[in-house]
């Protein structure tokens, strides 16, 4: 959803706000005294971004009617039983807050325990959290509220960014990532790769660009054990809140009052920039631009392999487009979020056909002919064929030697007919791209689809696996066709792994993303 310009459900967040801002009133004046205690010890913030900001452990208040914790039972260690407060990081948390709304002119959502940790620790699970009652509820209300900002930011935006700040004794000049080495941000790496996590422009690496030492430094290396990431990122990362959650563990440099205020300019900097390349912030563009890109819809769910990755990548870079993940149950419920084009990427085409089953395959059907565009590679071709019982029937295509599809892969020459040329904007009439045993495309001759154009055949082959020479070559390699009022076009090698040959998908997509009679 974009979310620098969106006149129509702008009022309906407000109305959200008010909603809650009301309950919460409601709640205030209507409950009991204990009710308005616990309140007392949450801070709060209902957010106009997709930022969480979570503080678990810098409070320093009492809480009414508990015991400090003994930790009987428990082993007293970094990421274990404490109850030392990470002095300061309320306070900064609040200015981070304040940073980011500058920064970004909307709010981020935050959430922050005014509770001294010797009472309650929201960054454990339940069973080693609280000892008494009182102190439960502190912890319930934390995490409930924590969880409903969390499920707001998955709603209104679709994927978010969590950041669970925490303070550290060990090292003051450092700040520690805790990711659970990768796996709390496994959402951000599937979608952009490594460099979103490790690399110069992931969060800590615009950190270290603002002159912190962090660790893991350099920035391959494993997390420092008992900072690896709590309780709060591993349950609120990945599904189903569509949230990358990062601890960062400030030495008290960075959280000590007189460094503060800086610390949290910086995170709102690195945080900004974050936002423009990951969160679908693209804060450079033009507001005009951003509502007028295509929507474009990746399956997301069995069947895919590493390659869409890749493919994700090779599509953030194209600004016309905007992009996002389509599930097997949103497809089964024709639940399309304004997709004009959806894309089936590499992986296993059977894999794929039969996590859809008839009900989701058929809603594709619907799709495409109503009007919308289908592009597939590798797997998602075959997915389109009319070959397979799983297949999708939407082009007249057949597969030929199935029996061989394991025939190996590598770089294959291509033919590409003049009309492919101008469609997909190439300048060359032969091209070399990367094949990983993708289907060898000839024409089904269906009577219920329309014939394809071949706009490219193999030129080279590849015959691994006891595969017969000859059958590739002369096979069609891409594939465009339509389908009642919609487009596909078929990829069988790898436009998305072949450095150059990238932008060939946006065309793809722009093409489908028309209808035959130009309508759109
Ligand atoms: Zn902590």
């Amino acid at each position: 959803m974009d979310f620098l310009n969106r006149p129509a459900s702008q009022p309906l967040s407000k109305l959200v706000r008010r909603v809650v801002l009301l309950l919460l009133f409601s709640c205030a004046s209507s409950g009991t005294s204990q009710g308005q205690d616990e309140a007392a010890l949450i801070l709060h913030q209902a957010g106009e971004l997709p930022i969480v900001i979570s503080a678990p452990h810098g409070g320093n208040r009492e809480v009414p009617g508990s015991h400090p914790r003994t930790g009987e039972g428990q082993v007293a260690a970094p990421g274990k039983f404490g109850t030392a407060r990470d002095g300061g990081t309320e306070e900064l948390a609040q200015l981070v807050s304040k940073a980011v709304e500058a920064r970004f002119g909307k709010k981020p959502y935050l959430v922050a325990s005014r509770a001294h940790r010797r009472y309650v620790d929201p960054n454990r699970p339940a069973d080693a959290a609280f000892e008494d009652p009182a102190a439960e509820r502190v912890y319930r209300q934390y995490h409930d509220t924590l969880e409903g900002c969390c499920r707001t930011v998955r709603k209104e935006f679709g994927r978010g960014l969590l950041l669970d700040l925490h303070g550290q004794g060990s090292k003051a000049n450092t700040v520690f990532r805790g990711t659970q080495n990768g796996k709390t941000v496994a959402l951000l790496r599937e979608r952009f790769g490594e460099p979103a996590h490790s690399g110069p422009e992931s969060l800590t690496g615009l950190l270290k660009g603002r002159g912190w030492t962090m660790h893991p430094d350099p920035f391959e290396g494993r997390e420092q054990g008992g900072f690896t990431g709590g309780y709060i990122v591993q349950t609120y990362s990945g599904e189903p809140f569509g949230l990358d959650a990062i601890q960062l563990e400030f030495g008290n440099d960075y959280r000590k009052p007189d460094a503060r205020e800086q610390t949290a300019r910086d995170l709102a900097e690195a945080a900004f920039h974050f936002a423009g390349r990951y969160l679908d912030l693209a804060a450079n563009e033009a507001q005009g631009d951003k509502a007028n890109r295509l929507r474009v819809g990746v399956f997301r769910g069995e069947g895919t392999g590493p390659s869409r990755s890749t493919l994700l990548t090779a599509l953030a870079r194209e600004p016309r487009l905007k992009v996002f993940d389509l599930t097997v149950e949103d497809i089964r419920k024709g639940d399309w979020n304004g997709a004009r084009v959806l894309i089936h990427p590499g992986g296993s085409g059977g894999g794929q056909g039969r996590a859809l089953g008839e009900e989701g395959r058929e809603q594709i059907r619907r799709f495409v002919a109503d009007g919308g565009g289908y592009v597939g590679v590798c797997a998602g071709a075959y997915l389109a064929t009319c070959d397979y019982d799983w297949s999708l029937k939407i082009l007249d295509a057949k597969v030929l030697d199935r029996e061989h599809w394991a025939r190996g892969f590598g770089d294959v020459e291509l033919s590409v007919t003049p009309a492919a040329r101008t469609r997909l904007g190439l300048d060359r009439d032969q091209v070399t791209i990367y094949y990983h045993q993708g289907p060898l495309l000839a024409p089904a001759n269906d009577p219920a689809v329309p014939d394809y154009e071949g706009l490219a055949s193999f030129t080279s082959e590849i015959t691994k696996n006891g595969a017969p020479p000859g059958i590739m070559l002369g096979a069609t390699a891409i594939a465009a066709g339509e389908y009642h009022k919609g487009r596909v076009l078929c990829f069988s090698p790898h436009p998305e792994k072949t450095a150059g040959l990238e932008p060939l998908l946006t065309r793809a997509v722009l093409w489908t993303a028309e209808t035959p009679d130009g309508s759109r």
